[in-house]
């Protein structure tokens, strides 16, 4: 669903201007995950072309945020009590696997796949595993990246925040952070083998099913302020009895042109 966007925030487009001109040079700055992904499955298969967008962005600003929502949604700070017990085991289970660095998680600032600074819109966030020794050999980790661009225009441009974040953007990275630690729960021998279309599409669908049932739903029914993407595929969910195989599930998976499909 597209987001309407008045005339009559002509402040917004100041700021978002002069954000821009803030930004357009210190892109090409912001570092990459130092560790390189092997060839492996990608969760987040690349959208059409005609999804990519430019955002120039302020990597000061994108790590701060990035931060401040990482901190936001460690289950045991204050504000989380609202949180799944899913919710929990996963996002405990990112935080206490980073801490023993069993697991990476970075913020980045480019696509692995472009290198270009061009922004493919429906992907927040996407994991894998990598090479520990950089070898393309095992042992093999898990890793979390963040795209901080689409992170912002999540934030800032779709959800019309101009410091900070609301709340409804605090519950799409937890749901996103959540997502990701489902497809870990897959061992790194599902990812370093060649997937097919459709095998990557049967994970999505797994992925997305279990996070819907084990969060989404509850928090749609506490009245948590959901992300467009989480209602759409949460009722279609619905009409598909919670089963997969659903046709209009897999579809909807497929189509990824929602303007706010995340994450992958
Ligand atoms: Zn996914």
């Amino acid at each position: 669903m597209k987001k309407n966007h008045s005339n009559k925030n002509s402040h917004w487009k100041m700021w978002l201007i002069g954000l821009a001109i803030v930004a357009v040079v210190v892109l090409a700055v912001l570092p990459s995950s130092k560790q390189q992904p092997t060839q492996v499955f990608r969760s987040t298969p690349p959208l059409p072309q005609s999804q990519e967008v430019t955002f120039n962005f302020s990597v000061v600003e994108a790590k701060q945020l990035t931060n401040e929502l990482l901190t936001a949604t460690y289950p045991p700070e204050a504000g989380n009590s609202y949180f799944t017990p899913l919710m929990r085991e996963k996002l405990m289970w990112v935080a206490d696997e980073k801490r023993v660095d069993r697991l990476l998680l970075s913020a980045v600032g480019e696509y692995s796949a472009t290198k270009s600074g061009v922004v493919q819109k429906g992907v927040l966030m996407a994991s894998n595993y990598t090479s520990a020794n950089r070898d393309n050999k095992p042992p093999y980790k898990p890793y979390i990246e963040i795209y901080t661009p689409r992170l912002l225009m999540l934030v800032r441009v779709q959800q019309k925040v101009p410091t900070g974040f609301n709340q409804m953007c605090k519950n799409t990275f937890a749901l996103g952070l959540v997502h990701e630690a489902v497809h870990l729960e897959r061992e790194s021998k599902f990812y370093t083998v060649p997937h097919s279309d459709e095998q990557n599409l049967l994970e999505e669908e797994r992925t997305w099913l279990k996070v819907d049932m084990g969060a989404v739903r509850q928090l749609r029914a506490m009245g948590q302020p959901l992300d467009t993407d989480y209602l759409e595929s949460d009722d279609i969910m619905k009409r598909c009895g919670y089963k997969r195989g659903c046709p209009e599930f897999l579809e909807y998976l497929k189509s990824g042109g929602k303007s706010a499909a995340y994450p992958r």
